[in-house]
């Protein structure tokens, strides 16, 4: 039956809930599931009401708005007629209360630490202004930002925000051409880089790349360059100015633009799972709104936490929970340059034991890199201080949950599951760690004013159990506006499934309680024997085997099944593949979850290939299963070796 086909089975049990801890629902700022429900019945009743009062609440108004919302769908505009600024809500708000605080506390991947207070990340931004409109940049023009994970690339993004500038931010990890690419696109008229960034212990020349870049990004007028590797620096084009010499000399103040709510506040091209990356657009109200509450409710922010997440600014995770939203709640946020293993496998441990981290936001792919380096370098670290534990990015597969709750968290540490998108804004299903009982595996609830829903392709309600279509059927405030340049692409990718109510592009059940299950993407959804099968599932039970890390589920084409079900599997360090393991590993999965999800082939890998986010990319694990040629778009690969090796495995 059509209506059936069109349903994702669903094959994960998991029955383990944990309530949130008493101590830490008694000084939470949402304590309990009346507070939730309370406040989600309010934003249903009247979403206007609701979204205007946190509106006020959150941001500091030049000029107050009378709409909340305009819709037409499938555009929005929130919060019509206020003007505000978003540097000024993330620095000079602050400053009466908490100059002397730190904002940022920096750590290089070669061991350097620098600090920076309000009062003084407030100088750094306001000369960073003044330099970038001498540079004839204005309001609404594009600027790149380019750059290693430093405090200079939170004080672009603020400098940009204050003279009502546009960012883009490109993932310092990316190529030239990806460089390239991004900026054309964006028509930037200036770029911020550095002579490059350190990453496993080796320098990564972003300088070398923008000057590569510059023959082709015609719109560039001038590259800005911060040091840090130490090194002279080599100004090889006219274009290049240094960034010292450039504040140098600037004014310590500079009145910030007030601009209108929808004013764009940045573009970012996602990461490219499935395609080629898309400008997607947010404008400075809504998003800053969405960014600054959801920190201070999920992450259950106070004063005197230490805030760590440890995304890169390259990606939303970056801009959302790095930057903005810790900073418009004036709490301390740690910035790490490096990769998470270097010099050795305990240098987060280390980060969080020196800094007292309280709160970790980190994503799944890090957590099962961790788990299976072994549990003793967590262990011999004091992690103590931890009072929160976050995730973001992928589906957590529930054993690492377990892992990261019981060995990091030490078992007192609620986690937050927080499922969003570069699209989203902010966090828009996730547990509020004082009121929710958590599951693991599960994003929970949406937060109040959010209206996720689970349909089929015709607008029907999934019941409850069921896999389906994961929407968001109503406006919130920090939706993206649109795609840069492409204004049809909004429409078809976001809005055309069903019209007016956004297609998030995943699969996703609810269960009885009402939680939330990310069962993968759509595009990733396996056809097996009729039933529609989300990876993640799937995936999930191999990672339940004691000895595997980590997996990656995609189908093939088969003469007699129609579709057979493909498992790349990297196993846990010191254990070797073998035709047994492989044996044993496909009947634990039939003994998890059923024969239907009974993988027909499983390939030992040393490695999935990822995009430089972390994420998995099953659309080229299709071809490399099928005996193909990896087709469509590869910039966004972390590694093309591992893609390499694994056609070669297949000869
Ligand atoms: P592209 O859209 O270009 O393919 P992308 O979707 O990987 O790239 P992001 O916006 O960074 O780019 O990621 C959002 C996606 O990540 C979600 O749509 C979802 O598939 C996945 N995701 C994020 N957080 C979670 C989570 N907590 N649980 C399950 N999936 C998640
Ligand atoms: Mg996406």
């Amino acid at each position: 039956m059509a209506e059936t086909q069109q349903e994702i089975s669903s094959v994960l049990t998991e029955t383990r809930v944990f309530p949130p801890p008493q101590e830490f629902s008694q000084r939470a700022h949402l304590k309990s599931m009346e507070d939730y429900q309370r406040l989600w019945d309010e934003a249903a009743r009247n979403p206007d009401k609701y979204w205007g009062e946190r509106a006020r609440e959150e941001l500091y108004w030049k000029e107050p708005f009378q709409t909340v919302l305009d819709w037409k769908p499938p555009h929005a505009r929130w919060f019509v007629e206020g003007r505000t600024n978003l540097a000024y809500n993330c620095l000079d708000r602050h400053l009466a209360t908490r100059r002397d605080k730190p904002a940022i506390l920096f750590e290089g991947e070669p061991g350097d630490r620098r600090t920076l207070t309000y009062g003084q990340l407030a100088v750094e931004v306001n000369r960073l202004a003044n330099g970038l409109k001498s540079l004839g940049v204005k309001k609404g023009d594009r600027v790149g930002i380019y750059l290693p994970m430093v405090p200079e690339a939170a004080v672009a993004m603020l400098a940009c925000a204050r003279i009502g500038a546009v960012h883009s931010v490109v993932f310092g990890g990316f190529s030239t051409e990806a460089l390239q690419e991004r900026m054309k696109d964006a028509g930037a008229k200036v770029v911020l880089t550095a002579d490059g960034g350190w990453r496993k212990g080796a320098v990564v020349p972003l300088l070398k790349n923008v000057e590569a870049a510059l023959k082709n990004m015609p719109s560039v007028e001038k590259v800005v360059v911060a040091r840090r590797t130490g090194d002279a620096l080599a100004l090889t084009d006219s274009r290049m100015v240094a960034w010292d010499v450039l504040v140098n000399g600037q004014s310590d103040t500079c009145e910030p633009e007030w601009v209108e709510s929808e004013h764009p506040l940045f573009i970012l091209y996602t990461s490219g799972s499935t395609g080629k990356p898309k400008g997607v657009l947010h404008t400075t109200a809504g998003y800053a709104v969405v960014a600054s509450l959801t920190t201070r409710w999920v992450f259950d922010l106070r004063e005197d936490d230490v805030y760590w997440c440890t995304a890169d600014v390259g990606w939303v995770t970056g801009h959302s929970y790095v930057v903005y939203g810790p900073l418009m709640n004036g709490a301390t946020t740690v910035i790490y340059e490096g990769a998470p293993t270097h010099p050795g496998p305990d240098r987060f441990w280390d980060i969080i034991e020196r800094y007292k981290a309280t709160i970790l936001y980190t994503a799944p792919t890090a957590i099962r890199a961790f788990m299976r380096l072994g549990d003793e370098y967590p262990r011999k670290k004091n992690l103590s201080s931890l009072r929160l534990l976050g995730s973001v990015g992928e589906p957590i597969n529930p054993e690492a949950w377990m892992w990261y709750r019981d060995v990091i968290g030490q078992g007192r540490c609620p986690v937050v599951d927080t499922w969003w998108q570069t699209e989203t804004g902010g966090i828009m299903i996730s547990p509020l760690p004082g009121a929710t009982p958590t599951k693991p595996g599960s994003a929970t609830l949406p937060l109040p004013g959010i209206h996720a829903e689970i349909l089929d392709r015709a607008g029907n309600p999934v019941p409850k159990g069921q896999g389906g279509l994961l929407f968001v059927t109503r406006p919130w405030p920090s939706m993206l506006r649109t795609v840069y340049g492409d204004p049809d692409r909004y429409v078809r990718t976001y809005f055309s499934e069903l019209p007016g109510k956004y297609f998030t592009g995943d699969g996703a059940r609810t269960d009885m309680d009402g939680y939330f299950w990310l069962m993968g993407r759509v595009d990733d959804v396996v056809n097996v024997a009729g039933h529609r099968l989300g990876t993640a599932e799937v995936e999930s039970a191999l990672v339940a085997h004691k000895l595997v890390s980590e997996a990656a589920v995609v189908g093939r084409p088969d003469d007699l099944k129609g579709t057979a079900l493909v498992a790349f599997v990297t196993l846990k360090q010191g254990n070797a593949p073998s035709p047994e393991l492989k044996k044993e590993l496909a009947q634990h999965v039939s003994k998890e979850i059923g024969a239907i999800a009974r993988p027909d082939e499983i390939r030992f890998a040393e490695a999935l290939p990822k995009t430089r986010s972390g994420k998995i990319m099953r659309r080229l694990l299709r071809d490399v299963a099928a005996g193909k040629q990896a087709s469509g778009d590869t910039t966004t690969l972390e590694d093309l070796n591992v893609l390499a090796a694994l056609q070669q495995n297949d000869e």
